[in-house]
């Protein structure tokens, strides 16, 4: 397809859609969906790698203008995010913190949930008074939700105020899509259900100066059964190490204290890479000679974390011994219907050996309970497992349908009381196993990046220990932006109080 056709298939004029009976006519005729089944497949075609350049003809487009971007759900939407506001501020765009006096509004959304979802339809409902008052304002869906069939039928046919629909592959176009919307006043639906090349060089405006992610690879090639993830990001594509290490260089140069490297399943770093044999591991190392003080990553799967990056993260260093590393349950049958493609004993064989490589690494993890059919015992081994690694803490879910997923599709005999009721036990061995793992810092010095005031209270700043633990202390303002020692003084549920003992640490 070329641009032109592209073009004629993704703009839709609203005041066109008269009835639902009129609708589907014209929906065939002029509209091309996000296709899931498109998103799925997997190709062999080269990965492509490109420059991102502002068009001549878009610059100054934002000129005396204002954006208001809203995030929703993980890291690597926060940083799509940071991208997205710095191409706005190419286009001569300034940043608003609120609606009211935005020019255009992006809801940058996600598509993990249904609960996440629901916030998206509600937020529209909202902003379509806002819409109302002021017509020249420019309202888009952008992220996840928007590789959604269904997700966009439903804006077309409930939200028709909305402007733009753009997809995650779709982000670099940003300024002719918005030029679209400006022009023809239609509303432009952009969705690759595939996804593109890599695109290097893409403005961003990152969210402080402490720390900083740096996406290491796009997509996800795992298709765990209840994850919509590698339908609405696309095939796995690593970045060249060279240009990762490039802006690793220059963030350091900078004055950033941390790094973490991004991807929705980092293990899997350099698998489509056909001219190098080159993994995660070889890039932690060669990054860890960088000068910066922590560097860490995220998303692991423990099926491709290999022996090599346990060896490399062992070194120490700057190289932070807390991993996250999702289990999602604790029995074998469930992994296995979930697709996870390692068993119980396989994850508990990877933890032994991390802990035996780094005694004082912490674990955190991410675990879904109520899968279709789980039963009670299943259940049971996923606290088993809980209790025999003593995570540090977890994030934990009921299991949530995706429309298109094969657990979607399979019958759940699970009452969602009895999810509710097993969440609640997992939560209450998660939080006792947490408050016990934080009480063993009383009355130990720990290195803390101070990263500003504390939310609850501005006389007191607050920070993150090297394995993620947030500390709140007394301490001058100077040590904002400084990794300081501090003496943990009480352990509190989530969170530690602390009185700086040292300034300015140099870790490395
Ligand atoms: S590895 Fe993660 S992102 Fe990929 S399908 Fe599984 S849960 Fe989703």
């Amino acid at each position: 397809m070329n641009e032109q056709q592209r073009k004629e298939n993704t703009q839709v004029n609203p005041s066109d859609k008269k009835s639902d009976k009129d609708y589907s006519q014209y929906f065939q005729a002029v509209y091309m969906p996000p296709s899931l089944k498109d998103a799925k497949k997997r190709g062999k075609e080269e990965v492509k790698y490109d420059g991102f350049s502002i068009p001549e003809e878009y610059r100054g487009m934002g000129q005396g203008k204002k954006f208001y971007i809203r995030t929703y759900g993980c890291q690597m939407n926060e940083h799509d995010t940071e991208v997205m506001a710095g191409i706005f501020m190419a286009l001569g765009y300034e940043p608003t913190d609120g609606v009211e006096d935005a020019n255009v509004i992006l809801l940058n959304t996600c598509a993990i949930r249904e609960n996440a979802e629901n916030k998206v339809f509600g937020e529209l409902g909202h902003l379509k008074t806002l819409k109302k008052r002021r017509p020249d304002l420019l309202l888009g869906v952008c992220g996840c939700m928007s590789q959604e069939e269904s997700v966009v039928n439903r804006i077309l046919k409930v939200h028709p105020f909305v402007d733009m629909i753009f997809g995650t592959h779709n982000i670099h176009r940003l300024p002719s899509i918005l030029h679209e919307a400006y022009m023809s006043k239609e509303m432009v639906v952009e969705v690759w259900s595939k996804e593109g090349d890599v695109i290097e060089n893409l403005p961003k405006v990152r969210k402080g100066n402490i720390k900083a992610w740096v996406n290491i690879m796009y997509g996800c090639d795992k298709f765990c059964t209840y994850c919509i993830v590698p339908y609405t990001r696309g095939k796995e594509r690593s970045r060249r190490p060279e240009e990762i290490i490039q802006e690793v260089r220059h963030l350091a140069a900078q004055g950033y204290k941390e790094i973490t490297l991004l991807g929705q399943n980092v293990n899997a770093y350099g698998k489509d890479f056909e001219d190098i044999e080159y993994g995660l591991a070889n890039l932690m190392d060669e990054i860890s000679k960088i000068d910066i003080s922590r560097l860490r990553f995220t998303t692991s799967h423990p099926r491709d974390f290999d022996d090599h990056l346990i060896e490399v993260l062992a070194k120490g260093g700057n190289l932070l011994d807390h991993i996250h590393l999702p289990v999602q349950s604790g029995s074998s049958d469930i992994l296995k219907i979930m697709a996870r493609k390692y068993s119980r004993e396989h994850y508990l064989e990877l933890v032994r050996k991390i802990k035996q490589a780094m005694p004082n690494a912490s674990l955190t993890t991410d675990i879904i309970v109520g899968f279709p059919n789980e039963t009670e015992e299943q259940f049971e081994e996923t606290l088993s497992l809980y209790r025999e690694v003593e995570f540090d803490s977890a994030y934990t879910f009921i299991y949530s349908p995706r429309e298109g997923t094969p657990a979607a599709k399979m019958e759940d005999n699970v009452p969602m009381e009895v999810k509710k009721e097993r969440l609640q036990r997992l939560n209450a061995l998660v939080n006792e196993t947490s408050a016990k793992k934080l009480k063993e810092y009383e009355g130990k010095v720990v290195n803390v990046l101070v990263e500003g005031e504390s939310k609850n209270n501005p006389e007191v700043l607050a920070g993150y220990t090297e394995k993620s633990k947030l500390v709140n202390f007394k301490a001058p303002k100077s040590a904002i932006g400084q990794i300081v020692k501090v003496k943990i003084t009480k352990a509190k549920t989530w969170t530690l109080n602390g009185e700086m003992v040292e300034e300015a640490v140099e870790v490395n």
